[in-house]
């Protein structure tokens, strides 16, 4: 008789719980293991601590997660999370001035980070396969250099301690993740790391939206400059369940955004735009303000280990975590389900698996990677160490070409698609783009109002018209 086989995964947050649906087709049983108590079912826990900060799904991931949970965004927007068409549904204030609100070419999903992870949990957990030990935290693994066959577990309850044996170790712990000591216990050398940190503070409060903005509100957005050579600045409204706003506030190193009450209204009016402190006068403030500062890119080179251990797998943020102001994290997440499943769908839990399902992990990290590390390093206090002539030019490029997406609806589209996680550069070249990219185009008025539409500034009497 065959053995039954097993696999576990370390977390359940997004990349977590995305990867122990795509198992549930190649091993017996998928068990969760989860350091966080989850009995209540909560929203909001310890271990999603960046729950309180903006989030927006871009389109390129909620694509993959829908193709790797079928049905889930339409059951999130149904559940209460927002559609916002990209860029229609944006008010953006750019470093090149107002984005031209164009017909919808991509689209986000908005809504609390732990109301997407509390979604996906469940109906993950609607598999059979699938189970989920909580206020279970992995303390180490079991195996050696070549090969991982379970983990070391501690009950955060009880404090007793054991292992739990598995045919395939899946670590999805996010930024926190131990798996570099771990791999270190075990004999294995370790991988290269990477940290770029341009500083960048965030600092959140939720908001009832007024009752005309409770549904069909657009993104508010004023956003940072990395040209400026100072410290830079943004805002940011998120429409979430509930009829609520996030606001965030970000500042790179020097221009951290305070906590408290009058520091973060007066931080909100000191950006390019006050756009978002007027509206914050309109809505009406709940609970705490808070911080994180857990914004710095670190990129772990496991695909490059010279040997790597059978059994074992690195994804989400614990293999590639990205300044958030560039919106991937959660995208990627999905995108990395979507390489795990075609690495196993070709090859299976046999050996080597795991090193090819590793390297294409990392190519699905590498193009947000080099998007959100190029940029950083503009900001002061980062090193430029680093940053490579064709990095340079790259970009020039995009500075030029987010410029021109301001009011020309070919670059914008093409744009869109990129920022989107749903095309690539191939997009831009087309003529109508390349010529607009080289003749330059008009820019707005830098003292232009907001561009709401007709019909929001009448539905909305607390935007001044109406
Ligand atoms: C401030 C902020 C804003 C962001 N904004 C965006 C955005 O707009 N768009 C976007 O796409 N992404 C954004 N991100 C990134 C996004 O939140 C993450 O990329 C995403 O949550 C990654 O999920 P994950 O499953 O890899 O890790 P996590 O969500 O961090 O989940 C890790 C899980 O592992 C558990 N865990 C940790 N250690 C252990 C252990 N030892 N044993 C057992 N369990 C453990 C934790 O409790 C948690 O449940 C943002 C991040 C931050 C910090």
């Amino acid at each position: 008789m065959q053995r039954s086989t097993r696999a576990v995964v370390l977390g359940c947050g997004l990349a977590g719980m995305l990867a122990a649906k795509v198992l549930t087709k190649y091993v017996d049983r998928v068990t969760v293991l989860e350091r966080d108590a989850l009995g209540e079912d909560p929203v909001a826990r310890a271990g999603l601590p960046q729950h309180r900060h903006a989030h927006f799904l871009l389109a390129g991931g909620a694509r993959a997660l829908d193709s790797v949970l079928p049905g889930t965004i339409r059951s999130l927007i149904d559940a209460g999370a927002h559609r916002l068409g990209f860029p229609n549904d944006f008010v953006t204030f750019t470093p090149a001035g107002w984005q031209q609100r164009f017909p919808e070419r991509q689209f986000a999903i908005t809504c609390s980070r732990g109301f997407v992870d509390r979604h996906v949990r469940r109906r993950v957990l609607d598999e059979p396969r699938v189970d989920l030990l909580d206020a279970t935290e992995v303390t180490g693994l079991i195996g050696d250099a070549t090969r991982v066959t379970g983990v070391l577990v501690r009950n955060r309850q009880s404090g007793a301690t054991g292992g739990v044996r598995a045919d395939l170790v899946v670590d999805a712990t996010g930024r926190g993740s131990g798996a570099l000591d771990w791999l270190a216990a075990l004999g294995a050398p370790a991988p290269a790391e990477k940290v770029i940190d341009c500083g960048l503070m965030y600092s959140s409060r939720i908001f009832t939206a007024p009752a005309s903005a409770r549904a069909g509100f657009p993104a508010v957005t004023v956003a940072l400059d990395p040209w400026s050579g100072e410290p830079s600045r943004s805002t940011v409204l998120v429409p979430i369940e509930g009829g609520r706003w996030l606001i965030t506030l970000a500042g790179t190193r020097g221009a951290e955004p305070p906590a408290d009450e009058a520091g973060f209204a007066r931080f909100a009016r000191s950006v390019a735009d006050p756009v978002v402190a007027d509206l914050m006068d309109a809505a009406e403030p709940h609970g705490p303000i808070y911080r994180s500062r857990s914004t710095v890119n670190r990129r772990r080179y496991y695909e490059r280990m010279p040997v790597w251990p059978e059994g074992f797998l690195v994804v989400g943020d614990a293999l590639g975590a990205f300044n958030p102001a560039y919106a991937h994290g959660m995208s990627i997440a999905a995108k990395g389900a979507l390489a795990l499943r075609s690495t196993l769908d070709r090859h299976g839990l046999r050996p080597g698996a795991c090193r090819r399902a590793q390297r294409l992990l990392a190519r699905t990290v590498r193009p947000a990677w080099a998007a959100a590390t190029d940029q950083d390093r503009l900001y002061p206090g980062v090193s430029a160490d680093g940053l490579t002539r064709i990095a340079l030019l790259r970009l020039r490029m995009s500075r030029r070409l987010m410029a021109t997406a301001v009011s020309h609806e070919p670059t914008a589209q093409a744009v869109a698609d990129i920022f989107a996680l749903s095309g690539s550069v191939a997009g831009l070249a087309k003529p109508e783009v390349l010529w607009a990219l080289v003749r330059g185009c008009p820019r707005p008025e830098p003292d232009s109002a907001p561009p709401f539409t007709p019909e929001e500034l009448s539905a909305h009497p607390f935007l001044g018209v109406g």
